[in-house]
């Protein structure tokens, strides 16, 4: 990075958030990639866009208190971080995982900023969570855990100011304790959260949307290529909400998934990974992958997360967490002959990660691009809950698909203009800055 302006904006971001790796990481790839813009564009540097962009608009952490199944009173912390609302509410999930801290709720509600943009809809970026881990509690303890985390959450957010989400850790449960607990506390009932059940406010299609997008996203980058699904052989990270919807849909559209994985290991099934067995170990008994073995002995099992990227594979599809591709990797992936990565998951790729792609011409779909099909239902579940309508999943599955195609064109076009044909990442960060940068400028110093 050459332009002064950002060098010195970066320098500061990394002195202020000393201790954040993750945070920096995220705001270091934007930063690199916007400067063909701010060359183009001093109208933003004069008006302190970037720098008060890097900046959250408020920070909220706050204590959780409850009480176990056996009475022993436990302590987590909360977090939501509100970080820009210049086109809209904050809108960003809630994560519930023992590695959550500032810095991880930071780079994703940063991240967050850019994906909502990149949706069309109308949302400001936030993004909050706990460093609870629902995993081997029992729902009476998760529900107490719930409904404590919003008795001070609801003091900061509402239908027109702030609207969570799930994300990792917090799935249909979750959300449902936490509503019920809102509801409770302010009596009204209000679209405040989504990811809803369905019956009461939910919006169809929201379980399937982030995995289904990720591939309706996946398929125009392949077709821009001039390639397809068809026939491809696909590894998928993570077994969880959005690497199993992935796996429904590159299937229905030809492809071949023959890898999955949970926090604890991976498996590999030539055969094709038999998804209704990975429903019902997931989705219904909360197991961890390896059970898969009891339904297909002739599986292969292997213990921790990163071999999953040894199996070769002509498509990847990260969708577990952070960080979970490295450089080498990544470079194990090019050598096997790997040619197409898209994130389901958020900054899944390291930066060296990010280099090889590039090294060796992959198509790389980047986390903001095409993961955003979860908070784009999300916006349209707020837009359903303020008809007060229900749409049905054919008319929900149909404005995603139409977004996600908009999204890929948005990215494409961005790049293209600003000189880096082919680099999405670039397109996906330039096309969501320059929307929300002119309406932090149109609002003033705010
Ligand atoms: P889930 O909790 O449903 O599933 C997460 C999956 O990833 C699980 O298989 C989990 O394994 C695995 N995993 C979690 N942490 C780690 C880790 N540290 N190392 C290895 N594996 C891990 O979450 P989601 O599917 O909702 O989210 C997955 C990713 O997608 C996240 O990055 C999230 O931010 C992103 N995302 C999600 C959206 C959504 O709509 N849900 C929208 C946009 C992005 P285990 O069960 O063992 O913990």
């Amino acid at each position: 990075m050459k332009n002064a302006y950002l060098i010195g904006v970066l320098e500061n971001v990394k002195k202020r958030n000393a201790g954040e790796p993750e945070f920096i990481q995220a705001v270091t790839e934007v930063l690199e990639t916007l400067e063909p813009v701010i060359e183009k564009r001093p109208d933003l540097v004069e008006a302190g866009v970037v720098d008060r962009l890097v900046e959250p608009e408020r920070q909220i952490i706050f204590r959780v208190p409850w009480v176990d199944d056996n009475g022993k009173v436990q302590v987590n912390r909360g977090f939501r971080v509100q970080y820009n609302s210049a086109i809209g509410p904050y809108k960003g999930g809630l994560r519930l995982h023992p590695s959550v801290y500032l810095g991880i709720i930071k780079f994703l509600g940063f991240e967050q900023i850019f994906k909502n943009s990149l949706t069309t809809l109308p949302m400001g970026g936030g993004k909050g969570g706990s460093d609870f881990d629902p995993k081997g509690k029992s729902d009476g303890e998760v529900m107490r855990f719930c409904q404590s985390f919003m008795t001070e959450l609801s003091k900061h957010i509402g239908a027109d100011l702030d609207v969570p989400a799930g994300d990792i850790g917090t799935g249909a449960r979750e959300i449902g304790y936490m509503f019920g607990q809102y509801k409770r506390l302010r009596n009204e009932f209000t679209g405040v959260l989504t990811g809803k059940g369905l019956t009461y406010g939910g919006s169809l299609a929201r379980t399937q949307a982030t995995g289904y997008c990720l591939c309706y996203f996946t398929n125009e980058m392949l077709k821009a290529n001039g390639k397809s699904f068809e026939g491809q052989t696909v590894v998928i990270s993570g077994s969880g909400n959005v690497a199993i919807y992935a796996n429904e849909k590159a299937t229905s559209m030809g492809a071949k998934v023959v890898a999955m994985s949970d926090s604890n290991g991976y498996i590999y099934d030539k055969n094709g990974v038999d998804l209704a067995a990975i429903k019902q170990i997931k989705e219904v008994e909360r197991k961890r992958i390896k059970e898969y073995l009891n339904y297909h002995p002739e599986a292969t099992y292997t213990e921790g997360c990163k071999g999953i990227w040894t199996i070769p594979c002509d498509i990847a599809l990260p969708c577990a967490t952070q960080n979970e591709i490295d450089g080498e990797s990544a470079a194990i992936l090019a050598k096997n002959g790997c040619y197409a990565v898209a994130e389901g998951a958020n900054m899944p790729s390291t930066p060296e990660a990010i280099d090889v792609y590039f090294k060796n011409n992959m198509l790389y779909g980047p986390a903001k691009a095409a993961n955003a099909g979860g908070v784009a239902t999300s916006g349209l579940e707020m837009s359903q809950n303020s008809q007060r309508l229900s749409w049905t999943f054919e008319e929900v599955d149909e404005k995603l698909h139409g977004i996600m195609v908009s999204i890929f064109k948005a990215c494409e076009s961005a790049a293209k203009e600003y000189g880096m044909e082919g680099n999405y990442m670039a397109g996906a960060n330039i096309a969501g800055f320059l929307k929300v940068a002119e309406a932090m400028k149109a609002q003033g110093c705010v």
